[in-house]
């Protein structure tokens, strides 16, 4: 059966001096898939990249990627292992170009002392390139990532993830604040990169969710309430109930 999934979540919990953010959940990802969390606020679904990155410790269950026991493993050593993960609020150096961002993602020029000494060679430039292309930022190479704008800034992010290679990328509301055009270019860029890889996506927009959903896996109080595709779980009453109840 692990065979099947790149990520196996089962049972996880963690409690929060008593209260459980998340609650004996189990999930199960497939290689190339787009798994989106969804849920109302506070449901955990921010919690459960947490515990999957590292970030947070779990309270109990097990999460295995390609065979390891994440929850045994340091948030470098999950990144290490092929892990990606994008928070919320963009973190890219505003006062450095596209390209250098880029570069400093680059894996052999880890931290800032390996990226002044590391050698730019042409192999990193052509996957900079390559990057830029998938991430719709060719133009803006060598523009200061201050003057980005917000959607720009989240390509950017998740360009310096992909650059990484991930073998599983996790994006919390990727699109928040995007307009409808950038939208549906990140819809477009999530639906090319699963070709490589399996992505954990955390979203609202429900147009959105239908773009790029291989599978939904609905959250409520840290449970897990439904799962399945787009569909089933808006045809679900468990669901309609929840979210007409707030
Ligand atoms: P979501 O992302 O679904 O909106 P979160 O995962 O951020 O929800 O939060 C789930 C619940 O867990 C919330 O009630 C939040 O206040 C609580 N929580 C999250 N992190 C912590 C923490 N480190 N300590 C205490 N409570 C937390
Ligand atoms: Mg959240």
């Amino acid at each position: 059966m692990s065979e099947r999934f790149i990520l196996s979540v089962e049972d996880l919990t963690v409690s929060f001096d008593g209260f459980k953010a998340v609650d004996d959940l189990s999930f199960y990802v497939e290689p190339n898939e787009c798994r989106v969390i969804i849920g109302p606020n506070g449901a955990g679904k921010t919690t459960v990249l947490d515990l999957i990155c590292g970030r947070t410790k779990a309270t109990g269950g097990t999460v295995k990627f390609k065979g390891m026991n994440l929850l045994d493993m340091r948030e470098d050593q999950i990144v290490h292992a092929g892990v990606g993960r994008k928070f919320q609020t963009p973190s890219v150096y505003e006062d450095l170009s596209v390209f250098e961002n880029l570069e400093l993602s680059y894996p052999k020029g880890h931290g800032v002392f390996g990226a002044v000494f590391f050698k730019q060679d042409q192999a990193v430039k052509d996957r900079i390139q390559e990057i830029a292309e998938t991430i719709f930022l060719t133009d803006q190479l060598d523009e200061k990532a201050a003057y980005l704008s917000h959607g720009q800034k989240q390509w950017l992010e998740i360009g310096m993830l992909l650059i990484q290679d991930p073998e599983l990328l996790m994006l919390d509301e990727p699109v928040a604040g995007m307009s409808v055009a950038e939208r549906k270019k990140t819809a477009e860029l999530l639906n090319r990169i699963i070709q490589d890889r399996s992505v954990i996506v955390i979203e609202h927009d429900m147009g959105f969710v239908a773009d790029i959903a291989t599978r939904v896996t609905v959250l409520h109080r840290g449970e897990l309430l439904s799962e399945g595709s787009m569909d089933h779980v808006q045809n679900d009453p468990k669901v309609v109930e929840v979210y007409l109840g707030h």
